[in-house]
Formats: structure tokens, sequence, C-alpha cells
């Protein structure tokens, strides 16, 4: 790392110096103080650095090398999916007749695109056993919120207008019980079992005639098959209410089971997870949902429609849920995620359930030795260890986070799900070498011994990069966005 660490560009600048030049001036010069209130204009040139165009380059390379992806290093953050993200995805997304169109353009001009989609959106259905499927949403909270107002709408329309319960387990993702208020719904919580699973008997006493839908993601947060799924369906659709399915995380189940064989109505899935769109930056994403015939209805609108070979829109949806996004969806990363279905194929995503599970479980029988996991039986895509033998020894999983950088890889995610003290989830995902993975168990029983020897040079860490341990709270409340020298 202290390699690159050299001057940023606020350090470099020398008067004078630019990195750019503009041709002369062809058209009379605008009358600034006429065209602008007074208060717009700038008074005194800003204080920026300046510097040669060589410069500007190393300042941005510098910039990037500091940076952590999935295309440098291991990645192993439980419920993200960082897996690689395949360089031919981006050749197809570069494609003149994809990368040059423009939504506005007459449908008729843009047939390949919108048979692109439509063929997606088929094999979305396929792969979770769902009926239709609309790619407008563009992340995976987007889709849960698009799916509960749909789940809103069909109540609504049934004249059911007491069901406003949603219950959700106390191990959700953040974005579920967020969802569900954003949705003008209420949250129920259903406890979680001694093994990590929906407790079947608090279930059936949240559930009542108030129900609209049970939200749950299978597996669940804590990597573990809900494996009592046909039962809870069947209490929830006995009492009227209807299954949400939060497919964020499809990397462990694909060609084994699907959530409409498991009996939910609604689902989403993240594309820029399981179907390697590049993510981690914050976007875009893209969060499709998948219903069920009898949800068809009040899919978002437009609806892609195939009538004769020949692809249109359907505007005319008068149950619709309405527009939810401009046009149809991240139509890049949409693009990218029906690349890697087709170049994989059925087989090639059945085996990569089977890798990622694989990989999961030999990461996770290594670790059990050094740290405690509080569900012993086997996981699927994903684990939860917890740091409590570490605590009592007075390092965190904060710390042991924190240290992991200093072994050049990213952490797992930590303090997630709720239900386990000192959560540490880590997800492998199928792309990973046994070489890889063995080195970042190494990585790990090496902190393990530093806890037990050494236990400041864990809490103090990282000692090894640029940045270094960040007052969080204070970074948070009251971040310093300028540059100081
Ligand atoms: C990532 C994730 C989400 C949220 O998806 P975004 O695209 O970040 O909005 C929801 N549920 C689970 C289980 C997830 O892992």
């Amino acid at each position: 790392m202290a390699k690159t660490d050299f001057p940023l560009i606020f350090e470099r600048g020398k008067e004078g110096r630019t990195s750019y030049s503009l041709p002369e001036l062809d058209v009379p010069e605008m009358d600034l103080d006429s065209a602008f209130a007074d208060s717009y204009i700038r008074k005194e040139a800003p204080n920026l650095p300046e510097v040669s165009e060589l410069e500007l380059m190393r300042h941005y390379t510098a910039l990037s090398r500091r940076n952590y992806g999935v295309d440098s290093g291991f990645y192993p953050l439980g419920s993200c999916t960082m897996k690689y993200n395949p360089k031919i995805n981006e050749d197809a997304a570069r494609l003149e007749g994809f990368s040059y169109i423009h939504p506005h353009q007459d449908p008729e001009t843009v047939q390949g695109a919108m048979e692109m989609m439509y063929d997606l959106q088929t094999s979305l259905a396929e792969i979770t056993g769902m009926h239709d499927f609309s790619l407008q949403s563009a992340a995976g909270a987007q889709g849960e919120w698009t799916g509960l107002m749909m789940i809103r709408a069909f109540h609504e329309t049934n004249g059911d207008l007491n069901r406003s319960k949603v219950i959700v387990p106390d191990s959700a993702h953040g974005t579920n019980p967020a969802s569900v208020s954003v949705a003008g719904l209420d949250v129920v919580t259903v406890k979680t079992n001694e093994h990590g699973l929906v407790d079947l008997e608090d279930l059936k006493r949240v559930v009542d005639d108030e129900t609209a839908a049970l939200m749950l993601t299978n597996p669940n947060t804590l990597g573990l098959f809900e494996t009592e799924i046909m039962e809870m369906a069947e209490i929830v659709h006995n009492a009227g209410g209807k299954l949400y399915y939060d497919g964020a995380n499809l990397n462990a189940i694909m060609g084994y089971t699907r959530p409409g064989d498991m009996g939910f109505d609604v689902v989403h899935m993240n594309l820029h997870k399981t179907f390697t769109g590049p993510h981690g930056g914050g976007g875009p994403g893209s969060g499709p949902v998948g219903v069920t015939s009898e949800f068809a209805p009040y899919l978002p609108k437009p609806v892609l429609m195939k009538r004769d070979d020949h692809y249109t829109f359907d505007h005319d949806r008068p149950a619709s849920i309405g527009r939810i996004k401009p046009y149809y969806g991240n139509f890049g990363i949409n693009l990218r995620a029906y690349t890697y279905i087709r170049t994989m194929g059925a087989e090639g995503l059945k085996k990569v359930s089977e890798h990622a599970v694989l990989n999961a479980n030999y990461l996770m029988r290594r670790l059990e030795k050094e740290y405690e996991l509080p569900y012993p039986q086997h996981c699927k895509h994903e684990f939860v260890l917890s740091g409590k033998k570490q605590k009592q020894l007075g390092v965190r999983t904060l710390d042991i986070a924190k240290r992991l950088l200093d072994y050049d890889y990213h952490p797992p995610t930590i303090y997630f799900p709720l239900n386990v003290e000192e959560a540490m989830m880590t997800e492998p995902t199928e792309t990973e070498s046994k070489e890889t993975l063995d080195g970042f168990i190494d990585a790990m029983i090496r902190i393990s011994e530093e806890a037990k020897d050494d236990p400041e040079l864990v809490q103090e860490a990282p000692h090894q990069t640029v940045v270094k341990r960040m007052d969080e709270t204070t970074a948070a409340r009251k971040p310093i966005l300028r540059y100081q020298q």
C-alpha cells in the first residue's frame, strides 16, 4: 500500500499549469452580469490545484489503487454476493445495437433490445417458478416495495381492507421491515428458533385475519434453508395471507428449488448479486419482480408483451400499481444478467449453486475450530460465525474485521443478522478457488491467535492501510468532505 501512497493532486499544483486546452472562442463572449443574478456569480477563482494532464492521471490512478474490489481480492461480504463479474458481460453491454439506443426511440426500431428483455423475463420466470416478471425495479429494496404494493392492491381489490400486517422474521435483512413501512403496512416480527429457522409455533401465534403477507428469504440470512417452508406457506395461505420471497440471494438454490414451488406468490431477485451485475459502489442495480398469474394484473406498467414475434409495451393495465421507475429498468444491468444466464446455461447455474454451497461449507467447517458457530448444521451459500470467544479476550468483531484489512482481505458482513452476537456473516461465492479460501482461513486463524497473544495488535488495526481506524460515528455525523492539508 505504501508504494502507491504518493501525494494526491492537492499538494502538487503549481500556478499556471493546466491539463486542458480549449479552442479559441469563436462566438461573442457572454455578459455574465446580465445573464445571472449577482448572487450566482463567483467573485474569486476557486482554490483548485493547477496540474498537468499527467499529474491528473496519476491522481486518479492513485485513488483507484486505494480501492478494493472483487477484481482485486477476496470479498466475502455476506448477503452481498460479491462474485466475479465475467468480462464477456461488458462486451455484450458495449455492442452498438444496445449501447447507442435511446428509451424514447420508436419501439419498432428497438425490437432486438425488447426481445432481450422479454427473454430475460422468461428465464427469470423459469429459474424462480413464477408466471410473469417485470424488470422495472432498480434494486432489491425497490423490488420489495413493488411486491408489497401489489399484495396491498390485491387485498384491497378483494375488499380485504384490514390486511395491513406483514410478518417478518427477526433475522431479516433491514430492507424488509423498511419496505413494509414505506408500503404503508405494519411489521409483525416472528421469532427464530434454536436451529436458526422460523419458529412455526410463533408463526401460528402471529398469523391472523389482518395478515397481508409473510415476507421471507430462503435460505435465510443465517445461510440456513427453511426446511418447513411448505408448512409455513400452508399456515399463511389458510389464513388468507400471501407469501413474499426476498430473492436477493439465489446463489444456493438455482436449479435445485424455486420459490414458486415453495408456495411463494410474489418474489424479487437481485440481478446485481446472483446474476453478476457489478455492484458495491452503490449501483446501478436491478431488482425484477416475479408473480403468480393471480398477481399479474397488478404488475407495474407498462408490461412488456410479445404478440406474433412482435414486442410492445402495454400501458392499458387498469389494475396495475402504476409506473415505479422511468423507462423499463436498468437496461445495462439486465443485459449483463441476460448474458450471464445465456453463457452459463441451466446446467451452469446449477453448478454455481453447488460450488457456492461447497465453498461456504468448507470455510465454515475449517473456521468453526477457532470461532463460535451458533448454528452447527450445514449451511447454504453463506454462514454466520460469532466473535463471542474473542470478545472475552477484549477483541471485538469490528477489530477482527479491521485486522483482516492488514492481510489484504475484505471483511465479512459484521453485526448482522442481529440475532447473532458479534456476528460475522461470510459468503465466499462459487468463483473463488480453494487456494484463495485457504489463504483467508489462514488469516482468520492468525487473527484468532493474535487475539490471544497480542490483543492490542488487533484492537488497533488496521496498520497497513492508507486510512487508519475511523471514528465511524463522527465520520457519519460530521463528515469532512473537503480536503484539508
Ligand atoms: C442485498 C439484499 C437486499 C437489498 O437489495 P438492494 O439491491 O441493496 O436494495 C434485500 N434482501 C437481502 C437478503 C439482501 O441480501
